[in-house]
């Protein structure tokens, strides 16, 4: 066996229809007594049960997160922190509360304690991507991590079809990027295996029937194995190309990691133990590439740039700034290669074999 490094991060996981019930507990066990509770206006709804559950502990809420994690609305919700003496933070959403939730730890100290209700991963890496005039600055520290998740399966029934679908491709797309990443490692790659098998097995199901509960529960086990693998190792050129993409024509999140991602696989092809992991946990005997492109299209992913509105002018821009800095990639990073390989992306083309 080859030698390795690995590092457990330290989060508490508490998981299973209902764990929302045992936020108060929770927030105690952080010994937090004064918290905010976080959302975005869509989910207002959810503060009010959070505030309900966790009576006079609730001293501040704020529920304008937003995508990207703007600097601007952290002031704001620092200012919140500071008025009520804040001494814990309670997000309830997707990755933009989440990151909302870890730039107040990062400025603060303060625990964080995160309930996810898409299958994005954010609340178990210590990563925070942030938002100023146009630019998104990404770090990794431990005090951006939170200290404990309750995923909570309930809450995942109201995301809709279309960002289940979403949300669950975004989530493969870390373990994928996980099985060949540069510090790589057996038991991260096991998690990334098991990860991309649950989504395999629930998305098609979900699809059917949004509602079922079995195929959410195992949905959401992925989304925690695929976040986990994205906090244990760096990633390449498939997160590479959604950043830029998002960062510089302002493309949705989600959807742009749904386009990409067969395209980026089929790019680092090369990697050959990691395509085998990928098309055994995706249970297919095809390229793993082709096959999520199939996978994809069969569960109504968009499976175009040009869809999501990114400009084909800008297609050259984003191949120069994808393969500006140099980072670790199984296949060398080739500007051309890149551009044709977006041109595909813009169109809605399979994958090239
Ligand atoms: P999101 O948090 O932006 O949510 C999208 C919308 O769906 C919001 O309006 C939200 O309120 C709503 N929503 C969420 N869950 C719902 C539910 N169960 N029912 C109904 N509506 C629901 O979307 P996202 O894809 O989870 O997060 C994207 C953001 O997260 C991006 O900014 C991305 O950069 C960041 N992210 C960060 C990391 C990290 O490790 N730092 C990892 C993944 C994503």
């Amino acid at each position: 066996m080859q030698a390795f490094q690995f590092e457990n991060l330290a989060t508490r996981v508490r998981f299973g229809s209902g764990s929302l019930l045992h936020l108060r507990e929770e927030v105690a066990r952080l010994g937090a007594t004064r918290v905010i509770v976080l959302t975005t206006p869509q989910q207002i709804s959810l503060a009010d049960r959070a505030e309900h559950l966790l009576g006079d502990v609730a001293v501040a809420r704020f529920t304008d997160a937003a995508m990207h994690t703007p600097q601007a609305v952290t002031q704001l919700a620092l200012e919140r922190v500071r008025e009520a003496g804040v001494d814990g933070i309670v997000s309830l959403g997707g990755g933009s509360t989440i990151g909302l939730g870890k730039a107040i730890a990062l400025r603060t100290g303060l625990p964080h304690i995160t309930v996810p209700t898409t299958y994005a991963g954010s609340e178990m890496t210590p990563i925070l991507g942030e938002t100023d005039a146009g630019r998104k600055v990404t770090q990794r520290q431990p005090v951006i991590q939170p200290r404990a998740v309750l995923y909570d399966v309930d809450l995942t029934l109201s995301l809709p079809i279309a960002a289940s679908v979403t949300s669950g491709l975004n989530a493969i797309a870390h373990a994928v990027e996980a099985l060949y990443a540069a510090e790589g490692n057996p038991i991260t790659s096991m998690l990334a295996e098991a990860g991309i098998r649950s989504f395999a097995q629930a998305l098609p199901r979900l699809h059917t029937d949004p509602a079922d509960r079995d195929a959410r529960e195992q949905a959401l086990y992925g989304a925690w194995l695929c976040g986990t693998c994205l906090g244990q190792v760096g990633m390449a050129l498939h997160h590479k190309l959604c950043h830029t993409l998002g960062g510089t024509f302002g493309l949705p999140h989600a959807e742009t990691h749904s386009v990409v991602l067969p395209h980026a696989i089929a790019y680092n092809a090369v990697a050959s133990v990691a395509m085998d992991r990928i098309a055994r946990a995706l249970g297919t005997d095809q390229a793993p590439a082709l096959a999520l492109f199939e996978l994809g299209q069969q569960l109504g992913a968009p499976a175009a740039l040009r869809d999501l509105g990114m400009p084909e002018a800008g297609i050259a821009q984003a191949a120069d700034l994808a393969a500006a800095n140099p980072y670790p990639n199984p296949r060398p990073i080739e500007r051309d290669a890149l551009e044709a390989l977006l041109r595909r992306a813009w169109a809605g083309s399979p994958p090239l074999a």
